[in-house]
């Protein structure tokens, strides 16, 4: 077969040289037709659209065309067209096939019909060969894409922080252990408790589950930085919003009070999602119809906004801001509360608000983003900043439609004073973590930041429902297949 630079489907699609002799490579979606023409479906991962070849069935060998079965990979030179089929405004006229890797039908998973989401994590090493994991593929890039261009035109500097880490500042009980001890015959100590001084690291490690920390001492030199990392959380949450191992956006800004901090939050997510808006609009509208063909037995009141409505609506209304205390008055008064339909009851101030209430917030009385501000001490981080009232904090959750938390933050407390008090009532190792404690010493700042998880952002832009299905590999409980 000739030689011909390769060109990639998007770009024959959207330039539509008529007349131009290309190369495609990719996998085939379809082969139908008869005795005389065939059509292949071929898709290379960068368009949501299949290109479509045109074989003239007498001009090839007959074991060849019988070798162009679903998911074969093929290179084809051939002419481009004008086509006449409904879909496309261009086709290629095959000249000379080559099957690059045969696929055998009777045994490949993936048929040319819809399967349902379910199955297809299963089998997620051949998932991104459907329309719905390419689409969600090039729209997860694109934001990545965009998380890292919304921050640098604004100055601020990425920063890496550490994956393993020593400090388990919110909680050992959800932190996955970094060990490289013998786990059936550990050293102890004389108390007969694993002795992890003799570990890789002389001490106990872990998967982090925030870089805030390490973001927040590079804040207060850099003044405006940014992480972008993995986390990993081992609570046993099996929901359809949490993952074992998911990425985290954190920006730490110096010199941020809470409503700057909120300011930033707003901005950036109308960002992200104005991104999406822009630049991924085919892969959009494939999955809002998807959406539309999965919500057609729900009653009319239960079906979601149409995507791309949706999406435009956050872009172009203000977020609601309100404290907790007038949060709970509203829940408090609230059709569901008092008709005792809530799973877990509102108690008054000090309640932690679980995701049916901050869903009901947002998707039943603002129908907007909600930005809720000042919780109770008692159900925050100890590094939040302590209010006058002496029992609320300086936190701010902002909460979407459909997935409830999205954006965890908070201004920090900067007075060192402060600090070590709230880390001595929780029993914090202060010792441990003085180099946290240190900031407050030497050139403290007001300063705040917050964490966006990015999946569920994703399932914001995508309108997927299960997280499982935004990231290609997803850890959940008794899940690490791929
Ligand atoms: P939630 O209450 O929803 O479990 P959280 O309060 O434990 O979340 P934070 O510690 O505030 O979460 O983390 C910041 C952000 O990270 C959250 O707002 C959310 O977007 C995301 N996030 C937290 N836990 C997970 C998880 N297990 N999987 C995916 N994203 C998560
Ligand atoms: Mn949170």
């Amino acid at each position: 077969m000739e030689q011909i630079r390769r060109s990639k489907v998007a770009a024959i699609l959207k330039e539509a040289e008529v007349g131009k002799e290309v190369n495609v490579k990719g996998w085939v979606r379809t082969r139908r037709g008869n005795k005389f023409v065939n059509f292949i479906a071929l898709n290379d991962g960068s368009s949501i659209h299949n290109l479509q070849i045109v074989a003239d069935v007498p001009k090839f060998d007959e074991g060849l065309i019988k070798r162009i079965t679903t998911g074969a990979a093929i290179s084809v030179n051939g002419v481009i067209s004008e086509s006449s089929g409904k879909g496309q405004k261009v086709e290629i006229q095959a000249t000379s096939i080559d099957v690059l890797g045969d696929c055998n039908a009777d045994e490949y998973p993936l048929q040319p019909k819809k399967h349902s989401l379910e199955f297809l994590r299963e089998i997620a090493h051949l998932r991104f060969r459907t329309n719905t994991f390419g689409a969600i593929t090039r729209v997860r890039h694109s934001m990545i894409f965009a998380v890292h261009n919304f921050f640098s035109q604004k100055g601020f500097y990425n920063i890496h922080t550490p994956i393993i880490t020593s400090s388990d500042a919110e909680g050992a009980g959800e932190m996955f252990r970094v060990t490289t001890l013998d786990m059936n015959k550990p050293p102890k100590t004389e108390e007969g408790d694993v002795d992890y001084s003799q570990d890789f690291f002389g001490k106990g490690t872990h998967l982090t589950v925030s870089g805030q920390l390490e973001g927040e001492l590079a804040a207060l030199a850099m003044s405006e930085i940014y992480t972008f990392g993995p986390t990993f959380r081992a609570e046993n949450s099996n929901t359809t919003r949490h993952l074992a191992e998911f990425w985290m956006i954190e920006p730490e800004m110096a010199f941020y009070d809470l409503d700057d901090n909120m300011d930033l939050a707003e901005e950036f997510t109308k960002y992200m999602i104005n991104y999406a808006l822009e630049n991924c609009m085919e892969d959009l509208e494939f999955l809002s119809n998807r959406l539309q063909e999965e919500e057609k037995g729900k009653k009319a009141e239960d079906r979601s906004m149409e995507l791309i409505e949706k999406l435009r609506f956050v872009v172009e209304n203000d977020y609601i801001r309100l404290t907790y205390t007038e949060a709970i008055e509203i829940l408090m008064n609230s059709k569901p509360h008092k008709k005792g339909k809530f799973q877990y009851p509102v108690n008054g101030f000090g309640s932690d608000l679980q995701a049916e209430h901050e869903r009901f917030l947002v998707e039943k009385h603002f129908k907007k983003p909600v930005i809720l501000t000042d919780y109770p001490m008692s159900i925050k981080a100890f590094y939040m900043k302590q209010s006058d009232d002496g029992k609320t904090v300086r936190a701010m959750d902002v909460l979407f439609p459909q997935i409830g938390e999205i954006i965890g933050g908070s201004q920090r407390e900067e007075s060192y004073d402060k600090l070590l008090e709230r880390m001595k009532a929780l029993d914090l190792p202060e010792k441990e973590m003085y180099w946290y404690l240190d900031t407050r010493r030497f050139g403290s700042v007001p300063h705040s930041g917050f964490g966006l998880g990015f999946e569920r952002l994703m399932l914001f832009v995508t309108g997927m429902t299960n997280i499982r299905d935004v990231i290609p590999f997803p850890r959940s409980p008794k899940n690490a297949e791929f």
